[in-house]
C-alpha cells in the first residue's frame, strides 16, 4: 500500500497474509466517506462445486517483455512476448507499441503468430491501422495460456526483475499500462460483460481493532526470493484507493476488512468478443505450428508480429523466458456473488464463467521455474476449504 492508499495485487496479497491490510489504508470510520455497498452473498465454497482446474505457465522474462524488431531476410519480425503475469492487463498497450513498429514498414498486410491475449490485440490494432491481418497459431484462444489466467487488472505482476529490467523499462511499462487501461475501458458495459469493475474485500484474521502489522512471515519457498519489479505506484491515479471498513460493517465476524475496487476480465467473453471483432473486420485464422524462424520467413510476409508467449522459448531459442507455473480452479458461477475476496493465501474472483479460486501461498516465487502443467486437485480443494471456513457460521454473520 502506498501513502495514498493504493495497493497493487502483490501488496494486497502480502498484506492479507500479514493480517496487515489495515496499516496505511485510508480509514472509513463510519462517517460520510463510508459507503456500505451491496449486501454480500456468501460463496458456496464446496469442493464438489469445482468444475475446472487449469494450469498455465506465465511467460516471464527478467528483463521484461520483448517488444522489438528483428530482420529475417525480407521479413520484419516484431516481437511481442514475455509478459509474465501481466499479459492480459498490458495487452493493448504492448500490442500498440508492436503495431507502431510494424507500421513503420508500411505493410498492406500483416501476419500475427499466436492467438492469445497478445496475438488477438495485436491483430485487432493492426486492422484498425488499416492493414489486412491473418493470424497463424497452433491454438486458438480457448486452448492458450491466456484462457487460463485469473482475469484481474495486474499490470506489474511478475513483469520483470528490478535488477534485470533496463533503465528505460519503467517508463515504457507505464506507457503500456496507461494505453491498455484506456482500451480495456472500451469493453465495459458490453453484452456478456467482457470487462467490469467489482468490489474486492481483503479479510484478515486479525481483530478489527488491531493497528499493528506483524513482521513478514519467512518465505515458504526453498529458493531465494527474487526482487520482482514493482511499478504500480506510477499509475496510482488510475484506480481507487483501498479503504479499511468499520468493525461490523460486513458479515465477516471478528475480522479486519478492507475494500478496494478492481477491474476484472471475464476471460471467456473477452476472448469471444475479441475474436468476433477480428473476424468482423475481415481477419483470417490459419492453424499452423512453426518449429524454426525460417518457417516464418517462408510465409513470404513483409511484416510478422510474433506473439507466441512461452512458445517463443523453443521457437526463438529465448532461454531468458522462464516458466512460472500457476493454477486456478473454478467453482460453479453464482450470478448474485459479485465481489472479489482475499483471505489467508486464497484469492476468489467472481468471473461470469466461474468463480476463480487461486492459492498464492509462497508469494511471487510460487511456481518459478516450474514447467509442469499437471493440475493438482489437492491444492484446489485446500483453497476452497479455506474459503469454506470463512463462510462457516463461526466466521460469517447470517
Ligand atoms: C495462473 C495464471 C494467472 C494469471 N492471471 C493473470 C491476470 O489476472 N491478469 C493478467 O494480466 N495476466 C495474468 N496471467 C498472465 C497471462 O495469462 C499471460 O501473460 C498471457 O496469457 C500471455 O499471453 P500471450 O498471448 O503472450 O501467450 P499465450 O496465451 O500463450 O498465446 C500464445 C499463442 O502462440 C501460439 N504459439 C506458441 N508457439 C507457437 C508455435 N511454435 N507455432 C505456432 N503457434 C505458436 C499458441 O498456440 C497461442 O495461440 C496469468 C497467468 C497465469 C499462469
Amino acid at each position: 500500500m502506498d501513502e495514498r492508499g493504493r495497493m497493487s495485487r502483490r501488496g494486497l496479497l502480502q498484506a492479507s497474509l500479514l493480517g496487515g491490510v489495515l496499516a496505511g489504508c485510508s480509514t472509513a470510520p463510519g462517517g460520510s466517506s463510508f459507503d456500505a455497498g451491496p449486501p454480500l452473498v456468501p460463496i458456496r465454497a464446496r469442493t464438489d462445486r469445482i468444475f475446472d482446474i487449469a494450469v498455465c505457465l506465465r511467460p516471464f522474462r527478467p528483463a521484461g517483455p520483448r517488444v522489438d524488431t528483428e530482420r529475417l531476410g525480407d521479413t520484419l519480425v516484431v516481437h511481442n512476448y514475455g509478459h509474465g503475469g501481466s499479459g492480459w492487463s498490458l495487452s493493448w498497450g504492448s500490442s500498440a507499441r508492436a503495431v507502431r513498429m510494424a507500421m513503420q514498414a508500411s505493410p498492406s498486410e500483416v501476419a500475427v503468430i499466436g492467438c492469445g491475449a497478445l496475438g488477438l490485440t495485436s491483430a485487432i490494432l493492426a486492422q484498425r491501422a488499416g492493414v489486412r491481418v491473418t493470424i497463424y497459431a497452433r491454438e486458438q484462444l480457448p486452448q492458450t495460456t491466456s484462457a487460463r489466467a485469473t482475469g484481474e487488472w495486474t499490470p506489474d505482476s511478475r513483469v520483470a526483475l528490478a535488477d534485470a529490467a533496463g533503465p528505460d523499462f519503467a517508463a515504457v511499462w507505464e506507457e503500456m499500462a496507461r494505453t491498455a487501461f484506456k482500451t480495456h475501458r472500451d469493453y465495459l458495459g458490453l453484452p456478456g460483460t467482457p470487462v467490469e469493475w467489482i468490489d474486492q474485500y481483503a479479510v484478515s484474521d486479525k481483530s478489527p481493532q488491531s493497528q499493528s502489522v506483524p513482521s513478514a512471515p519467512p518465505a515458504s519457498s526453498a529458493s531465494p526470493a527474487m526482487d520482482f519489479a514493482a511499478y504500480s505506484h506510477r499509475i496510482d491515479d488510475l484506480t481507487p484507493k483501498w479503504r479499511r471498513l468499520p468493525a461490523d460493517a460486513t458479515p465477516f465476524k471478528g475480522a479486519a476488512v478492507s475494500r478496494g475496487e478492481i477491474m476484472i476480465f471475464n476471460i471467456a467473453n473477452y476472448g469471444h468478443t475479441l475474436f468476433n471483432d477480428f473476424f468482423i473486420a475481415g481477419g483470417q485464422f490459419r492453424r499452423a505450428e512453426f518449429h524454426a524462424p525460417w518457417q516464418i520467413a517462408a510465409l513470404g510476409k513483409k511484416v510478422v508480429i510474433n506473439c507466441t508467449g512461452y512458445g517463443a522459448r523453443a521457437l526463438w531459442k529465448d532461454e531468458t523466458l522462464t516458466p512460472v507455473r500457476g493454477q486456478i480452479a473454478r467453482l460453479i458461477p453464482q450470478p448474485d456473488m459479485r465481489y472479489g475476496l482475499v483471505y489467508r493465501h486464497v484469492l476468489a474472483v467472481p468471473r461470469r464463467d466461474g468463480i476463480v479460486v487461486q492459492s498464492f501461498e509462497g508469494g511471487e516465487m510460487r511456481g518459478y521455474g516450474d514447467a509442469s502443467e499437471t493440475p493438482e486437485r489437492a491444492e484446489a480443494e485446500q483453497a476452497v476449504m479455506t474459503l469454506a471456513e470463512l463462510f462457516s457460521p463461526a466466521r460469517w454473520r447470517l
